[in-house]
């Protein structure tokens, strides 16, 4: 059997009922099957095995108590996966779905995401299954208070910097630098996504969402075309979800279509995104609302109806396997032309085959969303020279690293024979610089 198929059997049955894990691990090791084969000293050396297993994985416990006195309990992770080329960078996600499989999954994908950005950052993640949903902001802060006092002792501003993913937006951050600066007598950078007053960086709220539409308009401009009058649907309407929205009309594109977990708005208009903050962002509520508030929108209630509009391009930036098979198909059948992926692994396989096979240019999550993560990285320059740099000069660092992934993902897909292929790209052009720091170090 190839190295490759045969590392994916063994971390098949090495870890069971692990299926995100499972499916973004394969979507990664057999687009780096031109790599490999160049290079027999990775299976010499069992690189791959390696490069699959976590480094550290620790699980804990998070007992909280809530508004009631009810004394609740959740589970606690933090998966420091890769440290190759610098400390562990990956961030919390709060949410009742979350699981070992879920946090490696997103752990592996950010080992190469972080690699990508050319920044000396290492992969991790971490989160918990606490629904912050519902709960009060002193239910939030004890449960972030407890998260932390496990967790503080297994980070660092030169070990394992966490920062926010779903569920954990700057109040959580807030908190939680609250409690490690406590217990530690430390005013470092040990999380990002910090608020301006304590250490945080501009355009990081905005980094993300903007950083996908600034690859996708680089993906734009080198077949010609721009975001000037085409349609774009996004899925979700987080922090991603917005400043996608909002780049993207600033750049002239018009928005139809926005989801939370319980249903879809559609706006034949353009989406008013000052109404999309004010519920999401200000009053925490639900996107249903949006249509009460704009006249001639209407709310759909199920999620997967999104993805039957018609449109020029699509941005999913919800959660993982939002667009399957059949809803990849339908968007091709519609006209759709680019898919960014905000959210990670936001596409199923079968999805991805489908857009690929009709030619649609698919910029996958681990380069297109990995302005966020480059953006912490600026944080953690900053914080460490004690520097504060403006918004212009980060968004265009920001903007600059977008095109570089870009060009890089490229040109990885062209050398490697599979040109136009970025998931492939992605994955060759994030792996090369992390395989070659494991080489250096020897079998660690
Ligand atoms: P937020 O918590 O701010 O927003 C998440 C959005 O997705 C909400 O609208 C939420 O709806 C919706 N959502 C969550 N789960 C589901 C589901 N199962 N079905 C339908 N909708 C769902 O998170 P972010 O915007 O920060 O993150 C979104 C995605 O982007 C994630 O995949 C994350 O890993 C990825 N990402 C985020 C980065 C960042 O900088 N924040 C960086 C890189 C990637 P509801 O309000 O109903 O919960």
């Amino acid at each position: 059997m190839q190295y490759v198929e045969r590392v994916l059997e063994e971390l098949k049955q090495k870890n069971p009922n692990e299926p995100e894990f499972h499916q973004a691990a394969t979507e990664i090791l057999r687009g780096l099957a031109p790599v490999v084969a160049r290079h027999p000293e990775y299976e010499q050396t069992a690189l791959l095995e390696r490069f699959v297993e976590p480094e550290r994985v620790i699980l804990f416990r998070v007992p909280w108590v809530d508004d009631q006195g009810k004394v609740r309990v959740n589970k606690g992770y933090r998966v420091q996966f890769n440290s190759a080329i610098g400390p562990y960078k990956g961030g919390l996600r709060f949410h009742p779905s979350v699981n070992l499989s879920i946090i490696k999954f997103l752990g592996l994908e950010q080992i190469l995401k972080n690699s990508l950005t050319g920044l000396p950052i290492g992969g991790g993640k971490g989160g918990s299954d606490f629904d912050p949903k519902g709960k009060s902001d002193l239910e939030v802060m004890r449960f972030c208070q407890s998260f932390m006092t496990e967790l503080f002792r297994h980070i660092g501003q030169d070990t394992d910097v966490p920062a926010g993913d779903i569920g954990v937006g700057g109040r959580e951050i807030g908190y939680l630098f609250g409690q490690y600066k406590r217990i530690r007598d430390e005013h470092v950078g040990v999380l990002t996504g910090r608020g301006l007053s304590y250490g945080g960086s501009l355009v990081r709220t905005e980094a993300t969402g903007y950083g996908l539409v600034y690859m996708a308009e680089e993906a734009l401009k080198c077949r010609g075309d721009g975001f000037e009058g085409k349609t774009v649907v996004i899925s979700g309407s987080g922090n991603v979800a917005i400043y996608a929205c909002e780049k993207a009309q600033q750049l002239g594109a018009k928005v139809v279509a926005m989801y939370d977990s319980n249903g879809y708005i559609y706006d034949g208009e353009g989406i008013k995104l000052e109404v999309v903050k004010q519920i999401k962002e200000v009053e925490r509520g639900r996107i249903k609302e949006y249509a009460a508030r704009v006249k001639g929108s209407r709310y759909f209630e199920g999620c997967k109806g999104i993805w039957q509009i018609p449109c020029d391009i699509a941005l999913p930036c919800a959660t993982q396997n939002e667009i399957d098979g059949a809803s990849a198909e339908a968007l091709v059948k519609n006209g759709v032309k680019y898919v960014g992926e905000g959210a990670n692994m936001p596409t199923t396989l079968e999805g991805i085959a489908v857009f690929q096979k009709a030619g649609v240019v698919f910029l996958p999550a681990k380069a297109a969303n990995a302005g966020g993560v480059a953006t912490s990285a600026l944080e953690m320059a900053q914080s460490s020279g004690r520097l504060f740099w403006t918004f212009e000069e980060v968004d265009r660092k920001l903007k600059e690293i977008m095109r570089n992934i870009y060009r890089n993902m490229d040109g990885a897909a062209k050398e490697y024979g599979v040109a136009g292929d970025y998931v492939a790209g992605a994955n060759i052009a994030g792996f090369i610089k992390v395989a070659n720091a494991m080489m250096a170090h020897g079998i660690v």
